[in-house]
């Protein structure tokens, strides 16, 4: 029994021993960098410990975290949409009787967006989406922490429509569509 509890004492010395050695050594051959500074993601010799949610991780100019849309800029086109790999994006668009403005870049918009979800627990940030967009109003920010208990707030909503806007916006397109039909057979 001596010798067993000698034995587990010097495994423990010389455990000890080579965790201290490599404390030291990563002080001795890398420095503490400030995630503060700009030359933080230059700089790719130093250590850094961050104080999270006290302190944040600095974002590099191409991260790919959070989805936003500026819905006044999407012309309801699906192309986002049928690019998703893992079918996170969720669009029901109406059609409108006539053109009913235009986007930033000049595009024509004729859909209405009744629905737009995104589901970022789905999402894999791929950003395949934003790629596709015609008009660049899909985009991936800055924005990474958002965490919640409840997996519903992972969907985010963009289209603006109230219920009745909508019925009212299907029921105009339902009317334009019987009074051209009507035409026809006259
Ligand atoms: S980033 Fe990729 S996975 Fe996420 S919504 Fe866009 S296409 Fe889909
Ligand atoms: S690709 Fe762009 S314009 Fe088309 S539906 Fe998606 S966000 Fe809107």
């Amino acid at each position: 029994m001596f010798k067993t509890a000698l034995h587990a004492f010097i495994t423990a010395v010389k455990g000890l021993r080579i965790t201290l050695a490599h404390l030291v050594g990563a002080r001795r051959s890398r420095k503490a960098l400030d995630v503060r500074k700009a030359d933080y993601f230059t700089n790719q010799d130093g250590v850094t410990t961050v104080q999270f949610p006290r302190e944040k991780m600095p974002i590099p100019e191409v991260a790919r975290y959070q989805l936003d849309v500026e819905i006044d800029d999407c012309i309801v086109c699906d192309l986002c949409a049928k690019a998703c790999p893992v079918d996170c994006i969720t669009i029901e668009s109406i059609k409108a009787t006539d053109v009913i403005g235009k986007t930033s870049d000049g595009s024509v918009k004729r859909l209405y967006a009744a629905k737009f979800d995104i589901d970022m627990a789905k999402c894999m940030y791929c950003g395949l989406c934003t790629v596709v967009c015609p008009t660049e109003c899909i985009t991936m920010t800055d924005q990474y922490d958002r965490s919640t208990p409840r997996l519903a707030d992972l969907t985010y909503s963009f289209a603006e429509m109230a219920p009745e806007e909508i019925a009212a916006k299907k029921r105009e397109w339902a009317a334009f569509q019987a009074e051209k039909e009507a035409a026809k057979g006259r």
